[in-house]
C-alpha cells in the first residue's frame, strides 16, 4: 500500500512553523532540498514522514545579502541558498573563497542545483561546516516567535551533548563578519573522499589566519570534520599564536593537532589514519604558505 504524503509549501517561516505547531514531531520534517533526506530515507535510515514541509518558497531564505550589524559588515547567506548559487554568487566568491571551493567539490552539478547550504550545515556531516567554523559562523533560527542568533560552533557542541535532538527551529540564515583582504592573511580548504566518485568525504579541513614576511603566525582559525561533529582546534590555534614558523614549530603543529582533534574509526579509515591526515594536510598547508610568504606570496586556496 502506497502510504499518502502532504507536501506543504509555506511562503513564509512563521507560516512553516505554524504548519509544524500542528503536527507532531514525528509526522513531519522541514526538507530544503532534500538530497540528503532522500539517500536517509532510501538506505531506510529514516522513516519517511506523512508531512514534508519545503521551505523552497520561503524568499527571505533563499538570498545572499550584505548588511551592517554593530558598524560591522556581514554577509547573510539564507538557509535555502544551493550550493551551485554559493559558487556563483560574486559576495561570496570575493570573500568567502574556501567555501566556493568547499561547495565546488561536493557531489555532482545536478545535485548541488537543488542541495542547499541550511541542509549541508543542519546534518552536521556537510563539508561546509569546517569553513563556517573557521570564520566563527553564527546561525539565525526562527523559534516561533522571534530570530534567535547562536554561534554555529556551539549549536555544534550542544548538539553532541544532547545525544543528536533537535528541536523544531528553523534555520534562516548564515552569518559572517567580512573582513577586507590584505595580503598576509592566507586561507585554505582541502576534503579527502573515499576512492569513489561523488560520495560523502572522509575528513575536510579548513584554516584561516595571517602570516607575515618573518613566517610569524597569528590570528590562525582551524577546522576539521571526520569525526562525530566538525570542530575548531582551538588549542593547537592557541599554541600557534604568534609563534614563528621552523621545522620544529611543523613537528609540534602535527602533534598539537593529533592530540587534539578528535575521531573514531570507521569502516572506511581508521582512527590513526584519520588524525595523521588532518595533521599531513593543515601542517603542509601552513609550510606552503611559509614558503609562499618568503617568494612574496599572499592569500592561497589550495584543491584537494
Ligand atoms: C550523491 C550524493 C553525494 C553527496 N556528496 C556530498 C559531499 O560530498 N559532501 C557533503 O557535505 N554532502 C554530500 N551529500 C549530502 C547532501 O547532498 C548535502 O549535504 C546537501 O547540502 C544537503 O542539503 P539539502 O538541501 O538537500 O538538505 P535536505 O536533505 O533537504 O535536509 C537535510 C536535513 O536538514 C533539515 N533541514 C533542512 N533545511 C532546514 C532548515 N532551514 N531548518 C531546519 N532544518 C532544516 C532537514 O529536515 C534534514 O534533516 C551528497 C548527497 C548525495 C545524494
Amino acid at each position: 500500500m502506497i502510504a499518502t504524503k502532504k507536501i506543504w509549501r509555506p511562503n513564509n517561516v512563521k507560516e512553516a512553523w505554524q504548519i509544524q505547531q500542528t503536527l507532531q514531531p514525528n509526522e513531519y520534517c522541514y526538507v530544503s532540498g532534500g538530497t540528503w533526506l532522500r539517500t536517509q530515507w532510501e538506505a531506510g535510515l529514516k522513516k519517511m514522514p506523512s508531512n514534508l514541509i519545503s521551505l523552497e518558497l520561503i524568499q527571505e531564505m533563499n538570498e545572499v545579502r550584505e548588511r551592517l550589524s554593530y558598524g560591522k559588515r556581514e554577509i547573510s547567506i539564507g538557509s535555502q541558498v544551493t550550493l551551485a548559487n554559493c559558487i556563483r554568487h560574486s559576495l561570496i566568491t570575493k570573500h568567502l573563497s574556501p567555501l566556493v571551493e568547499a561547495c565546488r567539490q561536493i557531489a555532482a552539478p545536478s545535485i548541488r542545483n537543488v542541495a542547499t547550504i541550511g541542509g549541508n550545515i543542519y546534518t552536521t556531516a556537510g563539508d561546509t561546516i569546517p569553513v563556517f567554523l573557521v570564520h566563527n559562523a553564527k546561525l539565525r533560527w526562527f523559534n516561533g516567535e522571534e530570530i534567535e542568533t547562536q554561534l554555529l560552533e556551539e549549536w555544534l557542541i550542544k548538539l553532541q551533548a544532547n545525544g543528536f535532538q533537535r528541536d523544531q527551529r528553523i534555520l534562516v540564515d548564515i552569518v559572517i563578519e567580512i573582513e577586507e583582504p590584505f595580503n598576509e592573511q592566507f586561507t585554505f580548504f582541502q576534503k579527502v573522499g573515499r576512492r569513489e566518485t561523488f560520495t560523502a568525504s572522509l575528513i575536510t579541513v579548513a584554516g584561516r589566519g595571517r602570516m607575515n614576511h618573518q613566517g610569524e603566525v597569528q590570528d590562525v582559525f582551524l577546522a576539521a570534520s571526520g569525526g562525530p561533529i566538525p570542530l575548531r582546534l582551538s588549542n593547537t590555534e592557541m599554541e600557534l599564536q604568534n609563534k614563528v614558523c621552523s621545522m620544529q614549530l611543523f613537528q609540534e603543529a602535527f602533534s598539537l593537532i593529533t592530540n587534539e582533534y578528535e575521531t573514531a574509526s570507521d569502516p572506511f579509515a581508521s582512527e590513526g589514519y584519520k588524525k595523521t591526515m588532518v595533521a599531513n594536510l593543515i601542517v603542509s598547508e601552513l609550510f606552503e604558505q611559509w614558503e609562499g610568504n618568503k617568494e612574496g606570496g599572499g592569500t592561497n586556496v589550495v584543491r584537494s
